[in-house]
């Protein structure tokens, strides 16, 4: 039998929804874009309300308030899932692919998306540590991998 995450993402309750995410907390790095190409840059310098360690947002309910860029991905905004990492589960499921086995949800355990080397832990500089014009110094390239 399927599970409910198999499912077309229009189809999932906004509970399934929620709980798609793997929480790896790759979305919540800030991205540069070059203005010519359009292309989107990674950088390891993570949002103020990330907590680094679970690399969860600590205020989740408010964060398009607190953080106007911070854009909330639904069933019909699904525009930004083009500068999304490709193991986003968002993005994997858009495109008709399957959750990686590192998912917590394939997993049961939330450690799991950790232990892969996908999530950001241990990886970032707090936005408050850098100067906004240096940025560019922090680009990094391991968003668009599957691992570390
Ligand atoms: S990149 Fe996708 S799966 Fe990872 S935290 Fe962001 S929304 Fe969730
Ligand atoms: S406000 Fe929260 S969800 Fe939005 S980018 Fe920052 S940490 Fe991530």
């Amino acid at each position: 039998m399927n599970e409910w995450w198999q499912k077309p993402l229009q189809e999932l309750t906004p509970t399934q929804w929620e709980a798609l995410c793997d929480g790896c907390g790759r979305c919540c790095l800030h991205k540069l874009q070059d203005e010519d190409s359009g292309e989107v840059f990674y950088t390891r310098v993570s949002c103020r309300y990330l907590d680094t360690t679970s690399c969860r947002c600590t205020d989740y309910p408010r964060r398009s308030a607190l953080v106007p860029d911070c854009v909330t991905l639904t069933p019909g905004n699904q525009e930004p899932l083009g500068w999304l990492p490709p193991t986003c589960a968002y993005r994997l499921r858009a495109r008709g692919e399957p959750l990686r086995d590192w998912h917590p949800l394939l997993s049961g355990d939330p450690e799991s998306v950790h232990r892969a080397g996908i999530s950001v832990r241990g990886r970032t500089l707090p936005e408050d540590h850098v100067h906004p014009d240096s940025h560019e110094e922090h680009i990094i390239h391991w968003v668009d991998e599957e691992a570390r």
